[in-house]
């Protein structure tokens, strides 16, 4: 096996793993990537992000046409759908992106290694597959992302009872199609499917969908998703999902069992770190497998990092990428830099649900003394002209000094709208920075600026 030499040797080339190599080498830093699937983008861009927007644009699309058009005064006959077509258009879609990240490997000079990346101790990584060698460099950076989590009893058969992989590319559209797990992938992938004609039954171990959110929001979240026909059974206990032939059972504790003709397990990801070789360099992992890292994502040993999916926080692409940046600037410049308070979250369901900052429950529970401002979309212009009036947004900011803590809206464009708070929580805006800007008019982003009216004093147009 030949030896190579660089200068960092990145794993994985996910969200967290492309732009650090990416920055790295713009840097100056001599760089190599390796990625052990076919296509460069990692979960993300191969079967996460990418593909899971694509589908979810397409099946509003169809929705729209199917329910919506009328309103408009336009009138479809003969309204069909291909699915065959509609999962091609979202392949075209993947290929194209990960494609482009080979380009842009190729422009900035990065080595990218096809093959399965082995620590072999400290400055030392062995490539295993397609493109064998021995690397052998000062730094090394984990970026392997991330898997789904399994769950004792649910039988994965790569096919009827399947993960999120398998719900992006079902080759027909399910009779009844049970989600286990209400969070964002079993709402995002349920609304797909539901959209498309599925009987949809989502069942969550929590009391509430989407855990962990602001209250308000999930409240009326609930309403909304429930009115788009999905059913819920909140609080129930899986305890298996078995196959045979074409019908699925699913079974919970102390609840009658369902039989259904798919099953997608959503209950969450856990870091990937199979194979990896940590032991080779006595990096011990924390439940559920992730890596411990410092304020500059070093693990245990110097000169070894981690970002993204397999060290702590949420499991986001920006948020990969965001350490992926901070962490190879902390390398060559000595210093990197990263706000996790002003990483926003979306569910990019109809409507979509965006957050950023800290929400209601974890003030109180902080005993911070906040002032919330809230305006709905029913009263937006805009809204109102594109016939999306669902939501609200809500602003959250500190009593004594107005400045913003916490941004949460529901409502059409909501994953867009919410750049503008993330922005503000960065250059530590007031709610009246925001109200005293001017917003273009009639746009939904005027929602955001009434909220902000609302925070400072009140709004104006309600
Ligand atoms: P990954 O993207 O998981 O990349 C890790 C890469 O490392 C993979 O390509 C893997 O093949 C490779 N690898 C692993 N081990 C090795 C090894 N030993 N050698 C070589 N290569 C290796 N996040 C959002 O922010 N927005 C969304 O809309 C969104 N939608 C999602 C939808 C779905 C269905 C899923 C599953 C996830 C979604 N996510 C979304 C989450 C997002 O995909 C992850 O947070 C993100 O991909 C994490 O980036 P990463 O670089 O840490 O890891
Ligand atoms: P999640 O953590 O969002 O939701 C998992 C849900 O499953 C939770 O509500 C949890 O209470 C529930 N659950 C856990 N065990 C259960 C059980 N035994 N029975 C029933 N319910 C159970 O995880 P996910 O939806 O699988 O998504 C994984 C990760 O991918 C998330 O961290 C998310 O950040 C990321 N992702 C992000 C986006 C996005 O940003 N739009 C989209 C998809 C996925």
């Amino acid at each position: 096996m030949e030896t190579k030499q660089h200068d960092l040797v990145i794993i994985g080339a996910g969200p967290g793993g492309y732009i650090s190599a990416i920055r790295a080498a713009q840097l100056g830093l001599n760089v190599a990537c390796i990625e052990m699937e076919k296509a460069l983008g990692g979960t993300c861009l191969r079967v996460g992000c990418i593909p899971s927007k694509a589908l979810l644009e397409s099946s509003e699309h169809f929705h729209e046409a199917q329910n919506e058009f009328k309103n408009h005064g336009i009138g479809i006959e003969g309204l069909s759908l291909d699915l065959k077509k509609m999962m091609k258009r979202k392949d075209t879609v993947v290929r194209q992106l990960t494609t482009g990240i080979a380009g842009l490997f190729k422009k900035n000079g990065i080595t990218h290694y096809m093959g399965k990346g082995r620590i072999d101790g400290p400055g030392k990584v062995i490539v295993e597959g397609k493109d064998e060698a021995i690397l052998e460099c000062k730094n090394i950076l984990i970026a392997t992302g991330s898997v789904s989590a399994p769950l004792p009893g649910v039988e994965l058969d790569g096919d009827r009872i399947g993960t999120s992989t398998e719900a992006l590319a079902y080759s027909e559209v399910p009779e009844h199609l049970v989600v286990i797990g209400a969070g964002v992938i079993g709402l995002e992938l349920g609304s797909v499917w539901k959209r498309l004609g599925a009987k949809v039954t989502v069942l969550e171990y929590m009391p509430n969908i989407l855990p962990g959110m602001d209250a308000e929001l999930v409240k009326h979240a609930t309403k909304i998703f429930k009115k788009q026909g999905l059913d819920f059974k909140l609080g129930v206990k899986v305890t298996g999902a078995t196959k045979e032939g074409d019908t699925c059972t699913v079974t919970m504790e102390g609840e009658e069992s369902i039989t259904c003709d798919r099953v997608l397990l959503a209950v969450g990801r856990r870091p990937n770190t199979e194979g990896l070789g940590l032991d080779s360099v006595g990096i011990e992992t924390e439940r559920p497998g992730i890596i411990p890292i410092n304020d500059h994502f070093q693990t245990s040993v110097p000169g070894i990092y981690a970002i993204g999916d397999v060290v702590r926080g949420p499991m986001l692409a920006h948020k990969a990428e965001e350490e992926g940046v901070a962490c190879v600037e902390g390398i060559v410049k000595g210093y990197g830099y990263i706000n996790y308070d002003a990483i926003p979250g979306v569910v990019y369901t109809h409507p979509e649900i965006a957050t950023v900052g800290k929400n209601e429950e974890q003030l109180k529970e902080a005993g911070i003394e906040y002032k919330a401002g809230t305006f709905p979309f029913m009263a937006n212009g805009r809204a109102k002209a594109i016939g999306d009036t669902d939501g609200f947004a809500k602003i959250l900011v500190d009593k004594t000094t107005d400045r913003i803590l916490g941004a949460h809206i529901i409502g059409p464009q909501a994953g867009d709208l919410i750049a503008e708070l993330a922005v503000g929580i960065e250059f530590k805006a007031s709610s009246e920075d925001i109200a005293r800007s001017s917003h273009a008019h009639p746009s939904l982003a005027e929602v955001v600026k009434e909220a902000a009216w609302a925070a400072y004093d009140r709004p104006m147009s309600m």
